[in-house]
């Protein structure tokens, strides 16, 4: 069997109710094939970047997982079709955004797939959440670049049982 792997999944939606759904997904990716969840940040509004549209609403997860990084990318694509999202423009508003920051220690550059995620250290919607339950990834000068983006802490996600 393949080793456990711990990935990091930023999550973040600006559709409709955008805190209900970035919730329901970081309990979808607690149910992903050879996959469990290991902590969440809590949830945080920011201001979109590059983006058109409301306000964000995002977190970040840790998971283990077995999968390998493309499939993992393919199963966080079925989760944002689950969601209903739909891409009418590039950067258009989003119900569910899930995009793959880091993947273990891996450096994977593919046409798919870009991991660590290529605008991670530019962030603070990715960095600050990050630094929530990866404080040893995000180091203090990395958070005071983007220290200029609005971003607040809506509230705490409480893990299930
Ligand atoms: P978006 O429309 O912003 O969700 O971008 C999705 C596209 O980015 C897909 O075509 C992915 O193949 C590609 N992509 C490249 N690297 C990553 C990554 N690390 N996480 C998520 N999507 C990625």
């Amino acid at each position: 069997m393949r080793e456990a792997v711990t990935a990091y999944i930023g999550v973040g939606a600006n559709l409709g109710d955008a805190a209900a759904q970035v919730r329901a997904a970081l309990q979808w990716l607690n149910d992903l094939p050879q996959t469990q969840r290991l902590s969440a940040s809590s949830l945080w509004r920011s201001a979109p970047v590059d983006a058109d549209g409301p306000d964000y609403c995002n977190a970040v997860a840790a998971l283990s997982t077995r999968l390998t990084a493309p499939v993992l990318l393919q199963a966080l694509q079925g989760l944002e079709t689950r969601a209903g999202r739909q891409r009418p423009y590039h950067n258009a508003p989003r119900t569910l955004d899930l995009d793959l920051l880091l993947y273990g220690s891996a450096r994977i550059q593919s046409p798919l797939l870009t991991v660590p995620h290529p605008r991670l250290w530019e962030r603070a919607f990715v960095l600050v959440p990050l630094n929530e339950v990866a404080p040893t990834l995000v180091d203090a000068a990395a958070l005071q670049a983007v220290a200029g983006q609005r971003i607040e802490r809506l509230e705490a996600v409480p893990l299930p049982a």
